[in-house]
């Protein structure tokens, strides 16, 4: 269970100037304590420092050299900055953009195990459009820019994603879950709230059961 970006570079700034990665440990450590507790025991949740680049490095190696079976990157959403708008938060100009809010899965091509990391994305996909939430549908819309993907699965909402590192050079089959928008003022409120920590650490735990008795 990766924790994406670190607390040097923390990724991306919530609509109340919270850092990604905040989000991501929090959801991330939820996620790894759900997996154990289901009979999931080497779930390990992989924390890794320094700057950006080298950290992507880092975190491949540590799952290359540990042997996971699978991977899986844990993020939270923002968008282009063109998109962006001002408000005033805690007496500071910030930063939000309500247009767009949702998950999202992605996997590369590239990856070692291209079918097996699409198949887990769908089923987490799948679970997650079961627990009533919505993906996010942008990433198709050329105002997307660089950041336009391809959507393999339209109905649960998994990305093709090829040159993402974590992606393309794990040895294992390997997932990237934004888990939703905290760029998005009323998403980020869901995000921090147990509500939704529940519904997404139930969505994975529930994906590995079916993808385990699938294998
Ligand atoms: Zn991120």
């Amino acid at each position: 269970m990766d924790v994406g970006h670190t607390p040097d570079s923390y990724g991306a700034l919530s609509a109340r100037n919270d850092p990604e990665f905040g989000f991501n440990f929090r959801l991330a450590k939820l996620i790894t304590a759900k997996l154990r507790s289901e009979g999931f025991a080497a779930t390990r949740l992989l924390v890794t420092d320094g700057k950006a680049r080298p950290s992507l490095f880092k975190r491949i190696s540590a799952a290359n050299e540990g042997r996971a079976d699978l991977f899986l990157s844990v993020h939270h959403d923002s968008v282009p900055d063109k998109l962006l708008e001002t408000w005033e938060f805690d007496g500071a100009k910030s930063y939000f953009s309500d247009r767009f809010s949702g998950h999202s899965l992605f996997v590369s091509r590239q990856n070692p195990h291209f079918a097996t990391s699409l198949m887990l994305a769908q089923m987490i996909g799948s679970q997650l459009k079961q627990q009533g939430l919505h993906y996010a549908s942008q990433y198709t819309l050329p105002l997307m820019g660089r950041y336009r993907r391809q959507l393999l699965d339209k109905d649960v909402g998994v990305y093709r994603y090829d040159g993402l590192i974590v992606l393309s050079r794990t040895r294992s089959a390997a997932v990237l879950i934004e888990a939703g928008s905290i760029i998005n003022r009323d998403e980020e409120m869901e995000m921090n709230s147990a509500e939704r920590h529940e519904a997404v650490a139930g969505a994975v735990a529930a994906a590995m059961r079916e993808f385990c008795d699938r294998r």
